[in-house]
């Protein structure tokens, strides 16, 4: 599978993450300087600087980034809560930590393969949390005495994290789409792929128990070893893209069109009307590729399309029918190209 789009994304998104993480901290700073806290003014010295730091690599070093950023987050906020007390909330920063955690071991497992162990960190976060509790239990810590200033503290960092969380699972969820997207699509001409096309199949074949009608073509490019020998590789991927788009433009809720390999198309329709649907959007996509020109260079190029038509039968299963598509595209192949073959049939 093809990750370039799935990478982009996570590496803009670390990049924008790596800025707001440095204004953060600069925030913090100025903050912790207003409260004469000088260790936590010194700690985001330090952290300021490692996000400055990383500014130029992070999209680069996406999973170092990450893993600085959990360890960062994770002391920056067990020595706040140690300097200045449970009731300022810092402490709330770890519940932010184990999205963190888990998107670290996602990202770094696709793609660097390199992994955290997310559950053992996640756990050692938790612990971490009842250890400072106990900590600033036994020790009273209060660093300011100023319970107004400690609940406007806690409040901030609790709308601060719930606004990260919600950044975060909103970037989360487009990866989750993104990733799913390069997972389902054929890279060059943007149609489905043969695994989301068996799957969609699935879903037609799940409802109904199966009694929903279909029927099924399979289209080939007519010639096409000949456009690549002629014009080049990239002139055939121009061509086949053409035909694509041409495809795809019969697609709708009944009908739906994948590139099944090579310079092959399965297109499949449902419902009552199915066979016929189907017939007459295959003629209309193959006069339209009749009358297509691909203009490469100076070479205006233009192909046709064959393909075989065959409505499932109730005794039959999809692969049958999708073999009996493919045996009339065959049959056209051999018997002139540029056509559509069926067999009138009761479906
Ligand atoms: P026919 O009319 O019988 O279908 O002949 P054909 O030349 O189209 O069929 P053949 O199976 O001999 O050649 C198919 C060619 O399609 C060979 C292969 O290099 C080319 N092809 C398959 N996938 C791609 C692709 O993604 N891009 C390009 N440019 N060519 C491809
Ligand atoms: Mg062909
Ligand atoms: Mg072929």
């Amino acid at each position: 599978m093809k990750r370039t789009g799935e990478k982009q994304f996570v590496q803009a998104f670390i990049g924008t993450a790596n800025l707001a993480l440095l204004l953060i901290h600069i925030c913090l700073l100025l903050f912790f300087l207003w409260l004469h806290l000088w260790f936590m003014v010194v700690v985001n010295v330090f952290s300021v600087s490692i996000y400055g730091a990383m500014l130029p690599i992070s999209r680069k070093k996406v999973y170092l980034f990450l893993v600085v950023t959990i360890f960062e987050i994770w002391i920056q906020m067990a020595l706040a809560v140690i300097c200045s007390g449970w009731e300022m909330g810092f402490q709330v920063y770890s519940f932010a930590l184990l999205p963190v955690i888990f998107y670290g071991d996602y990202v770094g497992s696709r793609l660097q393969k390199k992994t955290i162990n997310p559950i053992i960190l996640s756990i050692m976060v938790v612990m971490s949390y009842g250890g400072l509790r106990v900590y600033t239990w036994c020790y009273d810590v209060h660093f300011v005495d100023n319970s107004f200033l400690e609940m406007g503290a806690s409040f901030l960092n609790a709308v601060f994290m719930l606004v990260f969380l919600i950044i975060f699972h909103a970037n989360y969820e487009r990866l989750m789409i993104q990733t799913d997207h390069v997972a389902s699509k054929d890279q060059l001409t943007g149609l489905n792929n043969r695994h989301s096309m068996r799957n969609i199949i699935q879903t037609v074949l799940d409802v109904q128990n199966g009694e929903e009608k279909m029927a099924f073509a399979m289209a080939d490019i007519d010639n096409f070893k000949e456009v690549n020998d002629t014009y080049g590789h990239k002139a055939g991927d121009l061509v086949l893209q053409g035909v694509a788009s041409k495809i795809e433009g019969i697609q709708n809720k009944d009908i739906s069109v994948c590139r099944w390999g090579g310079e092959e198309f399965l297109i499949m329709a449902r419902g009552e009307e199915c066979f016929a649907l189907l017939k007459e959007s295959m003629d209309i996509v193959l006069s339209q590729v009749r009358d297509m020109v691909v203009d490469y260079g100076q070479h205006p190029i233009q192909v046709t399309i064959t393909a075989g038509l065959a409505g499932k039968q109730a005794q039959e299963t999809v692969d049958e029918a999708i073999r009996r598509a493919d045996e009339y595209l065959y049959q056209g192949k051999v018997s002139g190209k540029d056509q559509l073959v069926y067999q009138d049939e009761i479906v």
